[in-house]
């Protein structure tokens, strides 16, 4: 089964990403919980939650990949920012466990000079403590797996190698302690882990191998397909549309259609409208049904 989507807009409420998600042709999505600049996040009603989840499973979706906002830093070198940002992943968590059992992924943050041992300390150390308090406030245990997104390594970008990712969850299972290691996971940005230096292109094979022996596959629960406007290493994180950037299609679609890589979400972050988003989506679907037909 392939699980393919993209970003939708939560401004008309959450059936009616489902409705629109479905109308693309996809069976998976991911939104913002609020606006991904930042700001204040929508207010919804539990009918609404009810609803998308009835929907999402009528239509044999897979998981979501909910998207925290870009301006969420918590690992600022201010303390303020800080502060906001911890708040922010907290009110997100507490909202989504109605929405359980899907993921909700992050960028980990930029250290913004402090420096990477310090920076990844704080997120661990906000992490450890954000799980606690939306399992304390909620009464339940936390109901959506969160993400690390692999990062392209732009300025003070924190989660552009494997290892430093490991380290992050690594930390936070040392201060929260063994229970929270399968409440973390990693979602793999295919133009994120271009643009910091790991050839998917060439080496499919050696990057997974990898990624296996530092975090585990077992661990890498969603994937955001994207292709690269940039070189391998160019640090620079600017998606491209399937097939029109230098990752090219060939190499995207060995990604999807990696064995390792099976039942993951797919989710395009590319440059497109309603129409692009569909035509990427049948792509992938005629990627999947070619694999099929040659089997
Ligand atoms: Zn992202
Ligand atoms: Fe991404
Ligand atoms: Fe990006």
């Amino acid at each position: 089964m392939i699980y393919i989507g993209n970003h939708v807009s939560v401004s008309k409420g959450y059936l009616a990403m489902g409705k629109h998600e479905l109308s693309l042709g996809g069976n998976t999505f991911a939104f913002f919980p609020r606006n991904p600049r930042g700001g204040k996040s929508k207010t919804v009603s539990d009918e609404d939650v009810s609803a998308l989840r009835q929907f999402v499973a009528d239509n044999d979706f897979g998981k979501l990949v909910v998207h925290g906002a870009y301006t969420m830093n918590i690992c600022a070198a201010k303390e303020e920012v800080r502060a906001n940002s911890r708040e922010m992943l907290r009110d997100d968590l507490l909202r989504l466990q109605a929405l359980s059992g899907n993921f909700y992924n992050f960028h980990p943050g930029c250290h913004v000079g402090q420096g990477t041992e310090t920076a990844v300390s704080q997120i661990a150390g906000a992490l450890a403590e954000v799980i606690n308090e939306v399992e304390e406030l909620s009464n339940t245990p936390l109901q959506n797996r969160i993400l690390l997104e692999t990062m392209a390594g732009k300025g003070s970008e924190v989660g552009s190698s494997f290892e430093e990712l490991k380290e992050i969850i690594e930390q936070t299972v040392s201060l929260a302690g063994e229970a929270v290691r399968p409440k973390l996971g990693v979602c793999l940005d295919t133009c994120h882990v271009w643009d910091a230096g790991y050839d998917i292109k060439n080496d499919l094979d050696g990057v997974l191998e990898k990624f296996d022996s530092i975090i585990g596959l077992d661990n890498l629960c969603a994937v955001h397909l994207n292709d690269s406007k940039n070189d391998c290493g160019s640090h620079k994180d600017r998606h491209e549309k399937l097939g029109l950037g230098i990752i090219g299609a060939d190499a995207l679609k060995n990604v999807v259609l990696h064995p390792l890589l099976k039942n993951r979400p797919f989710i395009l972050e590319t440059p497109n409208d309603d129409s692009g988003y569909k035509a990427e989506i049948q792509t992938v679907k005629d990627w999947m049904n070619e694999l099929i037909f040659e089997r």
